[in-house]
């Protein structure tokens, strides 16, 4: 497995290229924000450990993978042309679909020119007398850039847990987020899944039709809604192609990014009746909507009740062993506290003669075996194992490159008890540096495209505004972060998200702070937030001219 690790040293220096920007990150966010630093005039280009773009749809190659938000929103709006021409044949397109519509957007803009691939940045550093970055990558490269814009994606960053005897295991070892390119045949196998996410939730019906055996090691059971994915009509894609305009202004604003209105009104405000009638509509119509039926659901453990119950009643229904169908309903958390899955037959197949459940709650992995897992109450012997856990969210892949700014700070050090930014776009004491979707802002609470749009245009234009207005260089204050930061960390706490182990909290890496890190409060009002900050001179940001403050 060749998962992101930070690297022990930085190699010797062999070429040297100077730019105006240096984007790390070839997946959706790195290859808009190209596009548009080269429409600005700029000299960029892209550093990417992959060997093409992608990013996410890349690296996730497992059975199953696919998005769960709608594939005709879940696209660029940038390019009303690419909008038009570009057909989704599914309601939820899977990862090959998506990784083709990746490689066409690269080759209509052609982004390859200036991607460099295979290469992973390991550190920069700040050179204050110059105002300028200095970059290193692992084939040796130095690369002296004015910005830096971290590109690296929330989820990107494997995490693969540190069990006993790990590396022992002598049969095959995947990881969801390093699928081998070429796929992978289980057909007569015996498989070991760990995890229960929505990696694992994807890959487990499709694994199990093709092994001969599937143990699923399960931590925590998560909430699962189902896909109904389907083909798309003709019709229908006509119609959304006539109807973008109107669709993606609606996802501009709203709160998670998507085409639908926010819900007006409270779980608790209806009769049970009614209650129960939404939520079986909206069952039978599958997807992620089911978490924004009704506008207290994150807020009111009360109303999130009714749904964690109306789901785990349908997992009762789905599940014939009355045993499993409890192990697999989430008990002690509450629904959408953690990311909320989407599958197709996840819950039917643990009907399977040949798929087994262990709950590693009863009985906790004592070890990895040279044949398979042994736990407090047995050893599973299996041929493959495949570690569907995870990621070291948000900070793993921006922690893994040692950043210095001024005065030699480390950001790494800077983020030691949790990562602190300005509006999720800067941080104080490393100028020039800009993150696009993660953590500080809407980023994984939302479509990721519509985020990532708005991170990317906002970026493009503020350094746009630097260059216009003679500026060289803009820094988030210490001031502006500290309150930017505790906002954050306030409209997190008048949530129910802090009652769930999971990893928008960091919980799911032993040893990393506990800090929410996305922003709870709707893509909507943060646009309006960027907006305005840009328009009233980037407050709370510091920029200078040739080291004057201005
Ligand atoms: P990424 O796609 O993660 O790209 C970051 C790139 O940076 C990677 O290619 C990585 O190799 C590269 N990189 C990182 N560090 C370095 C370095 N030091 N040097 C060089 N290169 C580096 N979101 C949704 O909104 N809807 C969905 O349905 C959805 N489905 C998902 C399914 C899966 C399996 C996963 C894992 C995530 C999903 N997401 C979804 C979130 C998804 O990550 C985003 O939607 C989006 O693809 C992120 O794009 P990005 O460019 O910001 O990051
Ligand atoms: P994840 O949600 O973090 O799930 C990881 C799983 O591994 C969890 O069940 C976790 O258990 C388990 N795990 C981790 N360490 C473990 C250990 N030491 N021992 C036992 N179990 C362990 O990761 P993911 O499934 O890859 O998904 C990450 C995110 O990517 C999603 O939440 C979503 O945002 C995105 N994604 C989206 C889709 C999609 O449908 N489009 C698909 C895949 C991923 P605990 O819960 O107990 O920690």
């Amino acid at each position: 497995m060749s998962l992101l690790r930070p690297r022990a040293s930085v190699p010797e220096t062999t070429s040297t290229r100077e730019l105006d920007a240096l984007i790390v990150g070839a997946g959706f966010s790195g290859m808009y924000l190209l596009h548009r630093l080269r429409g600005l005039g700029l000299a960029a280009r892209v550093y990417e450990r992959g060997e093409d773009v992608g990013g996410t749809w890349y690296w996730n190659r497992y059975p199953g993978a696919r998005c769960d938000i709608e594939s005709v929103d879940y696209s660029y709006s940038f390019s009303p042309e690419l909008e038009q021409e570009w057909e989704w044949s599914e309601r939820y397109a899977a990862q090959p679909e998506i990784l083709r519509y990746a490689g066409h957007v690269a080759d209509r803009f052609d982004l390859r020119r200036d991607i460099q691939f295979g290469a992973q940045v390991l550190s920069a550093e700040f050179d204050e007398a110059a105002g300028r970055w200095h970059v290193r990558t692992d084939l040796g490269e130095l690369i002296v850039a004015r910005y830096v814009v971290l590109a690296t994606g929330c989820l990107s960053a494997g995490n693969v847990p540190d069990l006993p005897g790990r590396d022992a295991f002598r049969g095959e070892t995947y990881h969801t987020g390093d699928w081998p390119h070429d796929g992978v045949d289980f057909a007569g196998k015996r498989v070991g899944v760990l995890g229960t996410g929505s990696s694992a939730i994807q890959s487990i019906p499709l694994i199990a039709e093709q092994a001969a055996h599937t143990v699923v090691f399960q931590r925590t059971p998560n909430f699962s809604l189902p896909a109904h994915n389907r083909p798309l009509t003709p019709e229908f894609r006509a119609e959304v192609k006539r109807d973008y305009p109107r669709r993606r202004e609606i996802a501009r604003y709203n709160s998670g990014g998507v085409t639908r209105a926010d819900p007006e009104i409270g779980a608790l405000e209806v009769t049970d009746e009614e209650r129960r009638e939404i939520y079986e509509r909206q069952w039978r119509a599958g997807g992620l909507n089911f978490a924004s039926l009704f506008n207290d659901l994150r807020t009111d453990r009360a109303a999130n009740e009714t749904a964690a119950e109306f789901i785990r009643g349908k997992i009762r229904e789905i599940v014939e062993d009355a045993r499993t169908a409890e192990l697999l309903s989430p008990k002690d958390y509450p629904f959408g506290a953690k990311r909320p899955c989407v599958d197709t037959g996840y819950y039917a197949t643990f009907n399977r003669e040949d798929v087994q459940l262990v709950d590693l709650r009863t009985e906790p992995i004592a070890e990895i075996t040279p044949h398979g897992v042994r736990t407090a109450a047995a050893e599973y012997e299996v041929d493959c194992l495949v570690y569907a856990t995870g990621f070291d969210a948000m900070t793993g892949a921006v922690n893994a490159i040692d950043i210095r700014g001024r005065g030699g700070e480390s950001l790494r050090e800077a983020w030691a008890a949790g990562p602190r930014t300005y509006l999720g776009v800067g941080c104080a004491g490393f100028p020039n540096l800009f993150l696009i979707a993660t953590v500080g802002s809407p980023s994984v609470l939302s479509n990721m495209m519509t985020s990532i749009e708005q991170h990317v245009d906002w970026v493009a234009d503020c350094i746009g505004r630097l260059r216009a207005e003679g500026f060289d260089t803009i820094e988030a204050t210490e001031e502006a972060q500290n309150e930017w930061v505790a906002h954050v960390n306030e409209l997190a706490a008048g949530t129910l998200f802090l009652d769930a182990a999971s990893w928008y909290l960091g919980a799911n890496i032993p040893g990393k702070p506990r800090v929410f890190m996305p922003y709870v409060g709707g893509v909507g009002v943060y646009r309006e937030l960027c907006d305005r900050i840009a328009a009233e001179g980037y407050r709370g940001f510091r920029r200078t001219v040739s080291a004057v403050a201005a």
